[in-house]
Formats: structure tokens, sequence, C-alpha cells
């Protein structure tokens, strides 16, 4: 991946006290050829890695104590001039505000709308219209239904109408009738692009008059995707891009080279197939988990989204009082399931992403917890103290694990009970107060 092999073009200077012109040009190289590799147009890589040359020389790399950390952030800043700067929102003005979802058959606009949607439900307090206008395919129609129904959204459709103009149309009647703010249209795709579809999804774009169009595309699609990129803003002049897929085994040459080729904002990333898998794209936070510094910043923002501050308070007490048992710890799991999959959190913790890629990390293991937790009566669960040989056993054979699991759970919940009684006492605070800095 493209991590990977930017990590090993700077781990020619890294750890190095003293380097020459000669390791600066050598890893410059090697850094392109990383580029290149993960899909970056090779303009966009070769015009990068000559502004990353001259500002290592400018900036004495060469005599700098620690080249490897200078390099670094010199890559670092170019990634991130390179991906836009700054977060761009999305314009949400118009009543109601229109939002076209545009793509190819597969990118992932379906999933996006809902995720979309949600997103506008839960953080922008808007009350959203779903329309599906893929009047192709009936399963593409079912697919956002379910998707409205989860999220707890209206969903617009006319199963026998096959002229997507009008569907949007009489949806958005329906939405100023309805009291719905925002219209999301999720249209029909291709599998490449033809003809056909430029001039259907063109015609809609004409009627609407969309507040915001989005175009969504397949972030594994690497060069690919730079083109079909090109070709839907030719014709719809999009106002800003979707990456999708970002969780997979992605090369991040999409991110990277999208902006400075179609000269369109980067929006949203999507990361995952639940529907909380959405996240605004930051070029800064893009460029760390690039350069596998990972991106602590979206990990304790979604952590905060799941923050409910009464829940915290009554858990405070509990500990307080040494009354933290094993539904808590269910609560603090659940809690956490919310924040996403588990790969993609560990994904963001810094040096953490590169040590898990290939290493299968599913959502199991918490069935495996929960499962015990399941067997224990509720007296056990709330004094866990209690729990002795006998019962352990007792639990193991009802949660169908091994008794080493009941006791490797035991253990971590001690565990976990000890620091959050020392996070409430003065270490605690002092730790809390240099996190919050
Ligand atoms: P559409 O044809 O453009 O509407 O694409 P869909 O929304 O149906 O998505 C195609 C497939 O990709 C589905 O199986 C989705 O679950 C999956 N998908 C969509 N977005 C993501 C994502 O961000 N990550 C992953 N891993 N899968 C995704």
């Amino acid at each position: 991946s493209l991590q990977d092999k930017l990590d090993k073009a700077l781990q020619n200077i890294q750890g190095r006290g003293k380097i020459t012109e000669i390791n600066v040009a050598e890893t410059v190289k090697e850094i392109r050829r990383a580029l290149v590799d993960a899909d970056v147009n090779y303009k966009v890589a070769k015009d990068l890695t000559k502004r990353v040359q001259d500002k290592a020389l400018g900036q004495n790399v060469l005599t700098s104590i620690t080249p490897g950390q200078l390099m670094t952030k010199i890559v670092h800043d170019e990634l991130v001039e390179l991906m836009g700067t700054t977060q761009e929102g999305i314009n949400l003005s118009d009543k109601p505000t229109i939002i076209l979802i545009a793509g190819l058959q597969g990118s992932g606009k379906t999933t996006f709308s809902g995720k979309l949607a949600n997103y506008l439900k839960q953080k922008r307090s808007k009350n959203p219209l779903l329309v599906a206008c893929d009047v192709y395919r009936p399963a593409a129609i079912d697919q956002l239904t379910v998707l409205a129904d989860q999220v707890g959204v209206t969903i617009y459709k006319e199963i026998e109408n096959k002229n997507p103009v009008e569907i949007s149309q009489n949806a958005i009647q329906f939405a100023k009738e309805n009291k719905h703010d925002v219209v999301i249209i999720d249209t029909a795709g291709r599998l490449a692009i033809d003809e056909a579809m430029m001039n259907e999804i063109r015609n809609v774009h004409q009627a609407v008059k969309p507040t915001e169009t989005l175009f969504v595309v397949d972030a594994m699609t690497g060069q690919d995707a730079v083109n079909t990129a090109l070709a839907f803003n030719h014709v719809l002049d999009y106002n800003g891009v979707v990456l999708t897929k970002l969780d997979g085994d992605t090369r991040g040459g999409a991110a990277l080279t999208v902006r400075s080729v179609v000269h369109k904002p980067i929006k949203f990333i999507s990361t995952g197939e639940k529907m909380e898998a959405l996240d605004l794209f930051y070029p800064e936070r893009m460029a760390d988990r690039i350069l596998g510094m990972g991106d602590v910043v979206s990990l304790v923002e979604r952590a905060q989204e799941q923050f409910d501050e009464e829940e915290a308070k009554k858990l405070h007490k509990k500990i307080a009082k040494n009354e933290f048992g094993f539904d808590d710890f269910l609560t603090q799991i659940n809690q956490i399931k919310k924040m996403g999959n588990m790969k993609d959190l560990m994904g963001m913790l810094p040096g953490v992403g590169k040590a898990i890629k290939d290493v299968d990390i599913n959502d199991d293991a918490f069935k495996h917890i929960e499962a015990i937790i399941y067997s224990m009566t509720p007296e056990e669960r709330r004094k866990p103290s209690v729990i002795d040989m006998n019962r352990k056993k007792r639990i193991a054979k009802g949660a169908g694990r091994k008794l080493e699991d009941v006791n490797a759970l035991m253990k971590q919940f001690e565990q976990m009970s000890k620091m959050m009684k020392m996070m409430q006492g003065p270490q605690g605070k002092q730790l809390m107060q240099m996190m919050s800095k």
C-alpha cells in the first residue's frame, strides 16, 4: 500500500544522524515511485516530490538532528496541500435543499445516500427525504427502502414510473408538502460511463437544479476513479466528491489526485458498510492516515458522539462507590460497538493501522464476551466478587466458552475497574487535562 511504501522510503533517512543530498534525492525518488504505484497521477506525483525536495534542501534537512521527522513533516504538509487544505462542508441553504447523488454502479451511491440522510438527521437536525431514482434496478429501490427504514427517514419512490426526471420532480413537490428540508436523490449508475446514463443524469440535473451535486467514487478503482471523476464533472460540474470504501485495502491515490486533477473538493469519506461509517473529509487527517500517523482526532470525535453525559455521571458514581459491574461493562462494549467497525477504529490509532493491516479483526470478539456476561446471574453481574471457581465453570458452560476465557474476561474486568478508579483520582484529572490541551 501507499502507506507502506512511503514508510519504507522515509526509513531511508529515518534514524540517520547525518544524511547527504544524495540520501534526500533517493528518498524523494522512492516517494515518487510509491505515489505513482498508488495510482497518483504521474504529473501530480512529480510536482509534489519536486516541492518536497526543494523544501527538504531549503529547510536544512541535511543538518537536522532528526532528518526523518523533518522529511515526514514536509511530505505530510505537501499531501495536505494537494488534498485541498480545508474541510469543505455542504451547502444546505436552499429550502428545500436538493442534493443529487451521481456515480457509477457499485460505487456506493445508495449506501452513501442512506448515510448522508442519517448524518443530516442526526447531526444537522434535518428532516431529509430519500428519493429512489434508479429506475432500472428494482433491487436498488429495495436497498434504499431498507436503508431509509434503518435510519428512520422517509423514502419517496414510484415503482411503475420509469422516468427519473418526473420522479425527482414529484419527489420535490412531495418534500415541499411534507416539510422535508432536504431532498437526497439517488440516481441510476452504469458499470461504465455511457452516453445514455450521462444524458439521463444531465436531464435530472437540469430539471431539479440541485443545491449540491455530489459525485461518488470508489477509492479502490485507482486511476480509473480519476477518469470517471473527470467525465462526470464535464457533464455535471458537480460541487464535491465522496470517496467510498476507504476502509478496504485501498490505494490512497484517488484521494490524492482527484482534488488536484478535477479541482473539486472531497467532501465526505465512507469507511464501511455501517450507516455511521461516514466522515467529513479533512485533508490534514487524511495525510496523517496515509503516513501512518493515525487519525486520533476522528477517533475522539466518534467517541464523543456516543458519549452520553447522564450515563457518564451515573458511571462515575458507580465507580466511586465500587459498584461497577458487568452490566456496566456491557453498556461500555455497546458504546464502543456503536462507534463502528473494530478494525477501522484501531486503524485510526497511530502506528496501529499498519500493524493490523493483515490481521483479521472482527466484531466477534465482543460476541464471546457478551455470551459470557449473559450467562451470569444478575447478582454475579452486579457483584463480580461472588464469582468463585464453581460459578466460573457454570458460566463457561452456559456461554459455550472455555474456563480460560471466563478467567481472561474476569481479569480484564478487574484491570479495567482499577484503571477507571485511578482515572477518577488526582492522577486521572491530570491526565484528562493533559489530553484536552
Ligand atoms: P451503488 O450501486 O452505487 O448504489 O452502490 P451500493 O451503495 O449498492 O454499494 C455497492 C457495494 O459496496 C455494497 O455492497 C455496499 O455495501 C458496499 N459499500 C458501499 N460503501 C462502502 C464503504 O465505504 N466500504 C465498504 N467496505 N463497502 C461499501
